[in-house]
C-alpha cells in the first residue's frame, strides 16, 4: 500500500477505509466532508503535515530502528532519552498549531507499550508475539498509519472482575479460537481519534486474574473490519461545529480529541495480528506502561494548549483595556507558571527515562504520573484564571449571526466595543476561543484522559518508596 505523506493522502486514505461510523443517530458516509469530524481530522493531519516541513523534520520524524528508513515519529519506538524528550517537544509544537488534541499519541503509546511487553512475554513463555508485532509495526511505519490505542473497556459493574460481569461483552474478549485466528466481542470506550484512525491496537483495560484469560488480549484490528462499528460522542457546544465560523471558537481544529465508542460484534482477527492472549500476569504491566507513556505526554500537549490560552487572555485584556491592571498581569503570570510546570513534568519524566529489556526507552513512571496528576488540577486552575481575566461576557456574548444581522448587528458592534481601534469582531473571536478551550469537554478530558486522578494516586503507593522515606525520617529524629 502507498505511504501516507500529505494531508490529502491522509484524507484519501480515510475515504478509502470507509469505517462504519454513526453520529447523532445517523450513519456518516464520509467523515472527511462532515463538519462534526473535519476539525478533528484537521488536527490529526498536523501529525502528517509537520513531518513534511523541513523546520520540524527533526522532531516530527525519526529513523526506524527496524528498517533504517526515515519514518513519522508517531510510529517510532523510542530508542533513547533524547527520543523521549523530542516526543514531548513535538507534542507542544503541534498543540501550538491546533489548540486542541491531535489524537495520534494514543496509538503511538500503545505501540511502544506493546513492543516492550511482548518482548518480555516471549522471554518468559517462549511465545512469538514480539516477532509478530515487529512485522506489524514495520507495515504501520511504512504505510504511516494512524492507530488508536484501545485500552478502556466499558467495565459495567466496577465491583466485579471481567469474567463475573452479567454481560461478558462489557470487557472485550475472545469468543472463539480456530486455526486461522480468533473472534472477539466487546467494546472500547472514549477512543480518541477512533473515527479518523486506520487501525486499533487493542489492549487489556486493567490487571487480570488467571480466570480472565479470554480478556487478556492484545491485537490489532483494521477499523473497517466486518463487525466494527463506531459511535461518535457529543461534546460541549458541538452544534457550533455544524455551523462553523466564529461561534465554534476554534473552527479549524475543534475541541479536544473527538472520541468514539468502538463496538466489536464478532470480529475475526487472524493469528498474525494477535500479540498477547491469555498471559494474564502481563496485563497489569502492559496497562501501567501504556498509562505511563500517555501520562508522559500531557505536559507537552496541554502545556502547548495552555500557551495559546495565555495568549488569548492577554489579547482579550488588551482589547478590553484591562491589560495594565496589576491583578490581570498577576493572573497571566500565574497561568504561565502553571503551564510551564506541566511542561517541566513531561520533560523531567523523559529525561529520567531508561532502557527496557526490549531496547525501547520508557519514561520514569512516578514522574509521568505526577505530570498527568498536575494536569487534572492545573488545567482547571488555568481555565479558572482565564474565565476571571476574560470576564462574564464569555458566558453571555451574542452570536456571529447577531453580529451580522441587519437589524441588531449595529447594536452588537456598538456594545461589544472595547479599546479604541479594536474591532468588536476580533474581540468576539478571541473570547469565543477562550470559551471553547475552557469548556466542559476540554476540562473533563484533562481530568480523565490518560486515567483519572485516582489511578495516578495508586502509583504513588506503588512507586513512592514510602519505606525509604519513613527510614530517613526516623533516622533524623533518632527514632530507635
Ligand atoms: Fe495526544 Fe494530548 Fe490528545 Fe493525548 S490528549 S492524544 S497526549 S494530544
Ligand atoms: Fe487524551
Amino acid at each position: 500500500m502507498k505511504t501516507i505523506r500529505t494531508k490529502e493522502d491522509y484524507l484519501q486514505s480515510l475515504r478509502e477505509l470507509g469505517s462504519v461510523i454513526y453520529f447523532n443517530g445517523q450513519r456518516v458516509a464520509d467523515i472527511t466532508t462532515h463538519p462534526a469530524f473535519i476539525p478533528h481530522i484537521n488536527a490529526a493531519a498536523k501529525t502528517y503535515e509537520l513531518a513534511q516541513r523541513p523546520e520540524s523534520e527533526d522532531l516530527a520524524t525519526a529513523i526506524s530502528h527496524l528498517t533504517g528508513k526515515r519514518i513519522n515519529r508517531f510510529t517510532h519506538i523510542h530508542q533513547s532519552v533524547e527520543d523521549l524528550i523530542k516526543k514531548v517537544q513535538l507534542l507542544r509544537l503541534i498543540a501550538h498549531e491546533t489548540g486542541s488534541c491531535f489524537q495520534r499519541c494514543v496509538g503511538w503509546d500503545a505501540m511502544n507499550a506493546t513492543y516492550m511487553t511482548t518482548y518480555e512475554i516471549d522471554q518468559k513463555h517462549g511465545t512469538q508475539y514480539h516477532a509478530r508485532f515487529v512485522e506489524f509495526l514495520k507495515r504501520i511505519q511504512s504505510e504511516n498509519f494512524m492507530l488508536v490505542g484501545g485500552m478502556t473497556d466499558p467495565k459495567g459493574d466496577r465491583s466485579l472482575p471481567p469474567a463475573q460481569q452479567e454481560d461478558l461483552d462489557l470487557f472485550t474478549h475472545v469468543v472463539e479460537k480456530n486455526d486461522k485466528g480468533i473472534v472477539i466481542r466487546g467494546a472500547k470506550a472514549h477512543q480518541t481519534g477512533g473515527a479518523n484512525s486506520h487501525e486499533i491496537l487493542l489492549m487489556p483495560t486493567q490487571a487480570m486474574r488467571p480466570d480472565d484469560a479470554d480478556f487478556a488480549l492484545v491485537a490489532a484490528v483494521p477499523l473497517n473490519a466486518p463487525g466494527v462499528v463506531q459511535i461518535f460522542g457529543r461534546q460541549t457546544n458541538d452544534e457550533r461545529k455544524l455551523t462553523g465560523g466564529m461561534d465554534a471558537g476554534n473552527p479549524d481544529y475543534g475541541l479536544v480529541g473527538g472520541e468514539t465508542l468502538i463496538v466489536f460484534e464478532n470480529v475475526f482477527v487472524p493469528w498474525e495480528r494477535v500479540f498477547m492472549l491469555g498471559e494474564t500476569e502481563f496485563a497489569g504491566l502492559l496497562v501501567e506502561r501504556f498509562a505511563t507513556l500517555h501520562r508522559q505526554n500531557y505536559g507537552g500537549c496541554k502545556g502547548g494548549v495552555s500557551d495559546i490560552l495565555v495568549g488569548a487572555c492577554a489579547l482579550a485584556s488588551e482589547m478590553q483595556g484591562s491589560a495594565k491592571a496589576s491583578h490581570v498581569k498577576e493572573k497571566l503570570a500565574e497561568m504561565m507558571h502553571l503551564a510551564e510546570t506541566l511542561y517541566a513534568g513531561s520533560v523531567a519524566c523523559s529525561a529520567m527515562g531508561s532502557k527496557t529489556a526490549s531496547g525501547a526507552f520508557y519514561p520514569d513512571p512516578l514522574l509521568a504520573n505526577c505530570t498527568k496528576h498536575n494536569v487534572t488540577r492545573h488545567i482547571y486552575e488555568i481555565a479558572r484564571l482565564a474565565h476571571d481575566v476574560a470576564g462574564g461576557i464569555l458566558a453571555t456574548m451574542p452570536s456571529e449571526k447577531d453580529l451580522n444581522s441587519p437589524e441588531v448587528g449595529g447594536y452588537v458592534r456598538k456594545y461589544m466595543a472595547g479599546v479604541k481601534g479594536v474591532s468588536p469582531e476580533n474581540r468576539m473571536r478571541i473570547l469565543r476561543l477562550i470559551e471553547n478551550m475552557t469548556s466542559g469537554t476540554a476540562l473533563v478530558e484533562s481530568m480523565h484522559g490518560a486515567g483519572s486522578p485516582q489511578t495516578q494516586k495508586v502509583m504513588y503507593g506503588r512507586l513512592g518508596k514510602m519505606d525509604m522515606k519513613k527510614k530517613m525520617a526516623a533516622k533524623l529524629a533518632g527514632v530507635q
